[in-house]
C-alpha cells in the first residue's frame, strides 16, 4: 500500500521512509506541505498520510483541513506527527480531520501498529465502495446480456424526452423483437436462447453510436433509445439492426442458429405534445405491424 510521508526534516522524512520501505509500503515522500497537497490531487495519490504537523508554509493541520474539506472519496487516513503533545493541540488535531497522531519522537512499533490500523481502514473503504459499485450496477443492469435492464433504460427515455424537449432537438426509439424466439428454445433449448440474446444483444450495441442507449425491455425485446436522430436516420439505424442480426448465424454448441427481429421506430420531434407513454406505444404499435406484415422488417409510426 502506498504511502504519503511529508517532513521537512529531511534527516526525518529520510529515517521514515526507510523504515515504512522495511515494512513493506510503497513510500511517497514530500519535503513540505505544498508538495504533499500536490501529491494528493494526483490520480491514484496514496489512501495513508502520515503528516509531520509543523511544516513551514502549509502545515499538516492546513493539509487535514484542505483534504476533509475537498472530498469525501476515496477517504484519505491521516496520521499526524507532532512535538506538541498539549491536549488542546491534539484536539485541534482531530478536529482539522486528521484520523489519528502520534508524539515525536516516535516509538517504532507503536508507528507500525498504528499505521496498521489505517490501513485497515483504508481497505474496509475501498471495499465498502466496491460494493456499492457493485450493487449500482446490479440495479441497472440485465445479468444475462449486462445492457440496461427495463428500468433504466425507461429512466433514461425519460431524461432523454425531457432534455430532447428543452433543447426542441428530435429523439427516435426503436423498439426490436427477435422472430419466433420460442421455436428457438424449443428447438435448441433454453441454453441456446440464452446465448442468441448475449450474442445478438452484442450486435446492437456494436452497431449503435457512442450516444445511443440500448436496454433489455421484455424477454426477447430491446428498446433502442437514439438522442437527436431524425426519422430517416433512425430507420437507417434500424435497417442496419436488421442487417446485422439476419446476416450470420449464432453458433452454439455445433448449432447454427439463424434469426431475425421485427423492429418499430417513432420519434418524437422535441415539440409535439406527447408524452413518454404515447412514444412507447407508437413504437410498440409499429413493432406490433411488422410482426403483422411477416416479421423481419421495419415499421415506423
Ligand atoms: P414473435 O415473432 O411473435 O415475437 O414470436 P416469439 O416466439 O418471439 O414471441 P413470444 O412472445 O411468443 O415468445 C417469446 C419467448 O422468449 C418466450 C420466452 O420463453 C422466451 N424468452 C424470454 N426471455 C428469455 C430468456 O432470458 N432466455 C431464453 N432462452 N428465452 C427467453
Ligand atoms: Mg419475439
Ligand atoms: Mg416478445
Amino acid at each position: 500500500m502506498k504511502v504519503l510521508i511529508a517532513d521537512d526534516s529531511l534527516v526525518a522524512l529520510r529515517k521514515l521512509e526507510a523504515t515504512l520501505i522495511k515494512w513493506g509500503y510503497e513510500v511517497i515522500s514530500a519535503g513540505n506541505g505544498y508538495e504533499a497537497w500536490d501529491i494528493l490531487q494526483q490520480a491514484d495519490s496514496p489512501k495513508l498520510a502520515i503528516l509531520d504537523w509543523m511544516m513551514p508554509g502549509m502545515d499538516g493541520i492546513d493539509i487535514c483541513r484542505k483534504i476533509r474539506a475537498n472530498r469525501r472519496e476515496p477517504y484519505v487516513y491521516i496520521l499526524m506527527l507532532t512535538a506538541r503533545a498539549e491536549k488542546q493541540d491534539i484536539i485541534n488535531g482531530l478536529e482539522a480531520g486528521a484520523d489519528d497522531y502520534l508524539p515525536k519522537p516516535f516509538d517504532s512499533h507503536e508507528l507500525e501498529v498504528r499505521l496498521r490500523a489505517g490501513k485497515r481502514i483504508v481497505e474496509l473503504q475501498e471495499e465498502l465502495v466496491q460494493a456499492r459499485e457493485t450493487m449500482r450496477e446490479m440495479a441497472i443492469k440485465d445479468p444475462l446480456t449486462t445492457i440496461l435492464n427495463r428500468r433504466a433504460i425507461l429512466d433514461l427515455l425519460d431524461k432523454e424526452y425531457m432534455r430532447s424537449r428543452r433543447l426542441n432537438s428530435p429523439l427516435a426509439v426503436i423498439m426490436a423483437d427477435i422472430d419466433h424466439f420460442k421455436h428457438v428454445n424449443d428447438r435448441y433449448g433454453h441454453l441456446a436462447g440464452d446465448q442468441v440474446l448475449r450474442e445478438i444483444t452484442a450486435r446492437l450495441t456494436r452497431s449503435i453510436r457512442s450516444y445511443d442507449s440500448i436496454g433489455r425491455y421484455g424477454g426477447e425485446e430491446f428498446m433502442v433509445i437514439l438522442p437527436g436522430c431524425t426519422l430517416a436516420n433512425a430507420i437507417n439505424q434500424a435497417n442496419r439492426f436488421q442487417h446485422v442480426i439476419e446476416a450470420e448465424s449464432v453458433e452454439y454448441e455445433g448449432a447454427s442458429i439463424f434469426v431475425t427481429a421485427s423492429f418499430g421506430v417513432t420519434t418524437f420531434d422535441g415539440m409535439m405534445d406527447i408524452d413518454t407513454t404515447q412514444l412507447i406505444r407508437h413504437a410498440d404499435e409499429a413493432l406490433y405491424q411488422a410482426k403483422k406484415k411477416g416479421r423481419n422488417r421495419v415499421e415506423v409510426v
